[in-house]
């Protein structure tokens, strides 16, 4: 009798016991799922607006000596892309344990990205923490502040013997291969850029743009009336297709320029067009060719700038699939400078970015639920016309003098990393015959 009673006890609290937690666990997805959500816009966000200090000088972070010194640097730069541009390029490609070619770097490191007069920086000033080492303001191209010059990596570099490429996909003109070639106080005032790129002392130029390069008089848009792509052909030889591209004679030593579309390549309203232009890839393959032909020929070594320029642009106009796609486009190309690099071991490889473009974020498609297989991307600046975040983005490093990526890096830091790669120690005259 007695032990029919304890067991009765038993049961009932088990009972009891289960009922609770079924009863729990049922009022819990009850409640998730009918959490208010509210209606309301970007704008309306949980958002907190503080005020940040910019006037303190930027502490220059301490580099190892680089003992064993790179021949060669290639520099590929995504506009527009932080780890969450990256990451949704992963999972998109082929989900959170597929591995993209920056995956493969032995080496990482955060870049921070402000610029001198902005907590937000724009990419001629970025570009130009990257081609001189200085901060300087937006909009600035390897000027400083007060606009005095600053001497670019490319002018530096040309006078220890070394030639330089610079590849977009964007116009040729655009800010990030700009920095690199020019000095001017405006990024938009392309005639004088494209006039200072060519007579810069890069010897390989490949992009888009060629409408920068003729007068408005005859379908172009220049203001100042000069045709370069005819002042050019004394310099420089034209390449206006891929097939030119693939065709050329990689032993010639003289300056070459790739307009490959009237702006940036890949325009959607223009297939034709996109049918004749090389991916970055193809780019940069011809400039690692052509690099070699010079190196054989008296260069010391090279460097090479290649920039997937419209990550940017897909972060802007809060596209999923541009972004994608040039992903895609950029992360081949870094994949096939790695395989160069790691054949050819005096080449230092560095991947990064300029900065964020879009505030692109990764979440379950409901608040309440992590389960499942499908993941939110959402673009969280202006609607339909994002901007540029302050979030730091990732730099990624493979060969001689690699181990300065590592950590936290102000931009104008990655300028003296790679000064610190190279042997700079006898100044010879310039490689490249004009
Ligand atoms: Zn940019």
């Amino acid at each position: 009798m007695r032990n029919k009673i304890i067991i009765g006890l038993v049961a009932l609290l088990i009972g009891i016991f289960v009922g609770f937690k079924l009863t729990e666990a049922l009022g819990q997805q009850y409640i998730m799922n009918n959490l208010p959500i509210p209606k309301a816009t970007l704008a309306d966000k949980d958002a907190f607006i503080e005020p940040i200090k910019l006037e303190n000088k930027v502490p220059t972070k301490e580099l190892s000596y680089v003992n064993k010194k790179a021949k060669n640097i290639v520099l590929l730069i995504a506009d527009g892309m932080s780890w969450s541009q990256l990451s949704a390029y992963r999972l998109l490609k082929g989900g959170p344990n597929a591995r993209i070619s920056m995956d493969k770097f032995p080496v990482s490191g955060i870049v921070l990205t402000h610029s001198e007069d902005a907590l937000v920086t724009d990419s001629a000033s970025s570009a130009t923490a990257y081609s001189t080492g200085f901060k300087t303001k937006n909009r600035y191209l390897a000027l400083d502040s007060e606009k005095n010059t600053l001497e670019t990596l490319t002018e530096r570099i040309s006078q220890f013997g070394y030639v330089s490429s610079l590849i977009a996909t964007s116009e040729v003109t655009h800010a990030t291969p700009a920095a690199f070639a020019s000095h001017v106080d405006l990024r938009w005032k392309t005639d004088e850029i494209s006039s200072q790129m060519i007579n810069s002392n890069v010897t390989t130029i490949l992009g888009g743009g060629r409408h920068f390069f003729i007068p408005k008089e005859i379908g172009g848009k220049r203001e100042d009336g000069k045709n370069l792509l005819d002042e050019l052909k004394s310099s420089h030889v034209l390449l206006t297709n891929k097939k030119e591209l693939v065709e050329f004679d990689n032993n010639f030593l003289g300056k070459v320029i790739g307009l490959f579309a009237d702006e940036h390549l890949r325009n959607i309203e223009e297939p034709d067009n996109h049918e004749a232009e090389p991916t970055l890839s193809e780019m940069v393959s011809f400039a690692l060719k052509r690099s070699e032909s010079f190196v054989s020929n008296g260069c010391k070594g090279f460097f090479i700038m290649a920039e997937g320029s419209q990550v940017d642009w897909a972060g802007h106009v809060n596209n999923l699939d541009y972004l994608k796609s040039e992903m895609e486009d950029f992360d081949s190309a870094v994949e096939m400078v790695l395989e160069y690099a790691k054949i050819n071991q005096d080449t230092l490889v560095i991947v990064t970015s300029d900065h964020e473009t879009g505030g692109l974020l990764i979440e379950p498609v409901t608040p309440s639920e992590y389960t499942g297989n499908e993941l939110k991307f959402s673009f969280n600046t202006g609607i339909g016309r994002g901007s540029h975040t302050g979030v730091p983005v990732p730099i990624y490093a493979y060969g001689p003098g690699s181990k300065n990526f590592t950590g936290t890096l102000d931009n104008t830091d990655v300028y003296r990393a790679m000064i610190e790669a190279l042997d700079l120690s006898n100044k010879e005259n310039s490689c490249v015959i004009n």
